[in-house]
């Protein structure tokens, strides 16, 4: 898993798309902000699976935001194959059309279910940075979310 998994990412993500996704994603993982949003699922495990999370997310955040140690990380994952068909990047548990989500038009995101009773949650910001996979908001699991993007 590369750090721009981490943060849900494709490797051509602008500076600025990596800042918003890992304002984004701290607010989201951070326990505070979310036993509020969701005191059923507030258990240990979760926790924990949330810190964790949160810890990849600092990670990828300290490497990425530094274009020195981005390019050299991007160099990294070239050598070692990571990217491409075969590599982490593809592992996602299902997919989703974007006309299937709903879209709440306050906040301008579109969200699906999980299994786990969490969600999926991707903003219009995020389609327009190219974001494809999404991480569940309390789970592990990842989907890519299917739309078709106006190319240049
Ligand atoms: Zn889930």
């Amino acid at each position: 898993m590369s750090h721009y998994d981490s943060l849900g990412l494709s490797q051509s993500a602008s500076t600025e798309a990596i800042k918003r996704r890992y304002q984004r994603l701290i607010l989201q993982l951070h326990p505070d902000k979310n036993s509020t949003l969701d005191p059923q699922s507030s258990n240990a495990l979760q926790d924990s699976k949330r810190a964790a999370k949160l810890q990849l997310v600092l990670k990828a955040w300290e490497v990425l935001r530094d274009q020195d140690s981005r390019t050299q990380y991007d160099a990294t994952l070239a050598a070692t194959g990571t990217l491409g068909g075969t590599g982490p990047k593809e592992v996602v548990n299902g997919e989703v059309d974007l006309d299937d989500m709903a879209y709440n038009a306050d906040s301008g995101t579109f969200q699906s279910s999980c299994r786990c009773s969490g969600s999926y949650v991707v903003s219009e910001q995020d389609l327009e940075d190219g974001v494809e996979v999404v991480s569940c908001t309390t789970c592990s699991l990842r989907i890519r979310v299917l739309y078709s993007v106006v190319d240049e």
